[in-house]
């Protein structure tokens, strides 16, 4: 059965309705940073094919971004790193996937309908508009003229669009917020098909569609996005258990299998003013981005709110048998959340360096962790002799089914290790023509600039023994509750 107006919630929704912190508490503090600003790291990931502005032939559109092939392979490479520890490695997380348009009943349900709102202001002096609470000082962010401000007005960021030939009301249905929702609804449907117990988490990754009022900051926040959540739910009695571990394990994933530097994360929990009513804790992951500490991930305490909204609009059951109880539970909800591109960016941030080499030439360097590096291993014959050219395209044909690899023979060697360093390849295999007499080749690491030569027939293991030494130690892992008690 459907749910309808009168029986959705009027309780505010889950995000949108808490406080955000004060401007002055977004500022970075002194010490480490990032080596990049965004202007120099739009450009790189414009010039190398990361991401580039969208419809660019038309001038754009409104902070939107297409990614090029380096970007996509990022991008996939941060989602089978997430769905790999999220999912196949554990033994209590499933996952879906679940549509992008989908019943608007939900969207009421969930309290998007009348709650999905940030406050908007207009400038009286350049007309833009802008999020109230992203007003620093009094100062328009956009001409910089102080204190004169139309009425602040809530503004609901739902895209409505219509199903169907018909463009009327009854057909309105909306692109999902989030892809969270997609969880709460089949949370039923998976424990059934499942026949699983409690502890139980339902991930997924897809789309998700806001018409943000300030989108920016290149791919930070944008107004279409990915998103890769987990809705963990348990019994109310540990929930709070494990909402701490959730915490923990998702900032030690960042450090060790992203190889995100400790220093440019940090873990905050929200203050009590900033909590939904319904939650009993929720944090944030942030991230040192040049502008500050921002969200990178949140890992929100839900509760039992959407669980039983949904239960009150459609009017179906939507909780757990307890079988050593021998009663119902609506389970509690623990919810790692994060953005695809927002982890991208941060690790684009993270990873971009630039030093003097001993000739005093400048070089700029992606010291990416090899698991997203777009590229692993890149095979540069030293010229395009004729000689050389099968034998390099040899090498080529023996690496691609094993890594990420790229085959690059235009200019000098020396700049194709300088653009190789600029995407942050790994590892070089230079074919030369001493490989045609001694079937060997020089590797070459893009951090040390060391070389080794290594024989054509133990390649893919050599390589491989690189990557894996150059991946962060892993610490103990995270204690989990002890489940059922
Ligand atoms: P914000 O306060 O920045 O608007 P939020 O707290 O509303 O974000 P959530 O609803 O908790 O964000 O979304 C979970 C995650 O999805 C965020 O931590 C972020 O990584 C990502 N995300 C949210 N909105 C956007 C966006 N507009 N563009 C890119 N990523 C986003």
């Amino acid at each position: 059965m459907l749910g309808s107006d009168h029986r959705a919630p009027t309780r505010a929704p889950p995000r949108r309705g808490r406080i955000r912190r004060r401007p002055s508490e977004r500022r970075l503090d002194a010490g480490l940073s990032v080596k990049a600003n965004l202007e120099i790291l739009t450009s790189l990931a414009k010039r190398r094919g990361f991401a580039y502005p969208s419809a660019e032939i038309y001038g754009g559109f409104q902070s939107t971004w297409d990614y090029g092939p380096l970007g996509v392979e990022m991008k996939r490479q941060i989602r089978e790193l997430w769905w790999r520890s999220t999912v196949q490695a554990r033994d209590d997380v499933v996952g879906i996937e679940a549509a992008v348009i989908t019943n608007p009943a939900v969207w009421r349900a969930s309290g998007h309908v009348d709650h999905f709102t940030d406050p908007l202001v207009d400038c009286l002096e350049c007309r833009a508009r802008v999020r109230a609470d992203h007003i620093e000082g009094g100062v328009c962010p956009s001409c910089g003229a102080a204190g004169r401000f139309t009425e602040e007005r809530s503004f609901n960021l739902l895209f409505r669009t219509y199903v169907g030939p018909v463009e009327e009301e009854s057909s309105v249905a909306y692109l999902r917020p989030e892809t969270a929702q997609g969880m709460f609804v089949n949370f039923d449907n998976v424990l059934t098909s499942t026949r699983r117990r409690l502890p139980l988490g339902i991930a997924q990754i897809g789309r998700s569609y806001r018409n943000e009022i300030t989108p920016g900051q290149f791919i930070f926040r944008t107004r279409e996005f990915e998103q890769m959540e987990m809705e963990f739910f348990c019994d109310p009695s540990e929930s709070l258990a494990w909402h701490r571990y959730w915490k923990e394990e998702r900032l030690r994933w960042y450090r060790e299998a992203l190889a995100v530097p400790a220093e440019l994360l940090r873990l905050r929990d929200h203050g009590a003013e900033e909590l939904a009513h319904y939650s009993g804790a929720t944090a944030d992951i942030e991230f040192r981005f040049p502008w500050g500490w921002g969200e990178l991930e949140g890992v929100a305490h839900r509760g039992d709110f959407d669980l039983r909204a949904h239960a009150g609009a459609s009017g179906r059951q939507l909780s757990y048998f307890d079988p050593e109880r021998e009663q119902h539970v609506v389970p509690h909800v623990v919810e790692p959340a994060v953005g695809v591109d927002r982890i991208l960016i941060a690790l684009l941030f993270a990873a971009y360096d630039e030093e003097t080499d001993d000739r005093g030439e400048r070089r700029v360097v992606l010291r990416l962790a090899a698991d997203v590096a777009p590229v692993e291993v890149a095979v540069l014959p030293l010229s395009r002799n004729e000689r050389l050219v099968p034998t390099a395209r040899a090498v080529w044909d023996e690496l691609r089914p094993h890594f990420r690899t790229q085959y690059d023979d235009a200019q000098s060697i020396g700049r194709r290790y300088r653009r190789q360093d600029e995407i942050g390849t790994p590892q070089c295999v230079t074919v030369d023509f001493d490989t045609l007499d001694d079937h060997a080749v020089t590797i070459r690491d893009r951090d040390t600039m060391e070389q080794d030569r290594v024989p054509v027939p133990g390649l893919v293991e050599a390589l491989r023994t690189r990557i894996e030494a150059s991946r962060p130690q892993a610490g103990p892992p995270v204690e989990a509750p002890a489940r059922g008690g």
